[in-house]
């Protein structure tokens, strides 16, 4: 009973945190202040009032438009609410009250940011690699991966998955000219950084696969060209979710296809 109070209060935690990653990916990518400046209509401008920001509800409330204007909410905003929701609540499921949920957490909401900036704008942003790789590289040992070994072990093996993230996204970089971006040759470090070695192959290969099955079913149903090129990051960003969170079910699942 109280573990089921405890996955509804993170679930809730979740929720309201998704809504603090809306304004993230709403204003990093203007330069904007993260911290100052109320939040405000993005077509009329009217500012938002408390009641116009409950997580969920006030969109569910509102069924999707502007309290002033009537203008559409961006679906992104409830979907980011709900899946943060949905990943908080996953994660403690999985690992409790714990360091190892923190840690996860962490690396979840940075996951999430670049999912959702690269999906709308093709970019990912140097500043949020820049200071989330230190930091989820440091606390790798603490994680839902790292804490399988001992902390020398971890460092040296978030080590090696930033070297190899970096690596392999280099070469494919090099040579698939204009198939990836510059950002995406970075992320390969930070994914290195979030699962270490050799986690990070079972992350590139979700990420390779999940892309390809996308392309397919965009060229099946809209006829897509090359032009359409869907940005990869997100990829990148939800193969490395998925590992953290299946820990060594998805590699031990990925061994398995592999070995004969
Ligand atoms: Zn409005």
């Amino acid at each position: 009973m109280t573990e089921a109070v405890y996955i509804v209060y993170m679930t809730l935690i979740g929720v309201a945190v998704g809504s603090f990653l809306n304004v993230v990916v709403d204003r990093l990518p203007l330069g904007q202040s993260l911290v100052r400046g109320r939040s405000h209509c993005d077509a009329c401008l009217h500012p938002l009032a408390f009641y116009d920001l409950v997580p969920l509800f006030s969109y569910l409330w509102l069924r999707g438009r502007c309290r002033y204007c009537t203008a559409k909410i961006p679906w992104r905003v409830p979907l980011v609410e709900a899946v943060a929701g949905a990943l908080f609540g996953w994660t403690a499921y999985q690992f409790g009250a714990s360091l190892e949920t923190f840690v996860v957490l962490l690396s979840v909401c940075v996951l999430i940011v670049i999912f959702f900036i690269d999906l709308e704008h093709q970019l990912i942003l140097n500043v949020v690699l820049l200071v989330s790789l230190p930091v989820i590289a440091i606390l790798f040992p603490f994680g839902s991966i790292g804490s399988e070994y001992n902390a020398g072990e971890a460092y040296l093996r978030v080590l090696a998955g930033i070297g190899l993230g970096f690596g392999v996204m280099l070469v494919i970089y090099i040579v698939f000219r204009g198939a990836m971006g510059e950002g995406d040759v970075k992320m390969g470090a930070l994914m290195g950084a979030a699962v270490g070695y050799p986690q990070v192959l079972a992350a590139f290969f979700v990420a390779f696969v999940a892309s390809g099955l996308v392309a397919l079913g965009l060229m099946a149903f809209r006829g897509a060209g090359r032009k359409d090129a869907v940005p990869f990051g997100p990829f990148l960003a939800a193969s490395v979710i998925a590992v953290l969170l299946a820990r060594e079910n998805l590699y031990s699942w990925y061994l398995d296809l592999f070995s004969f």
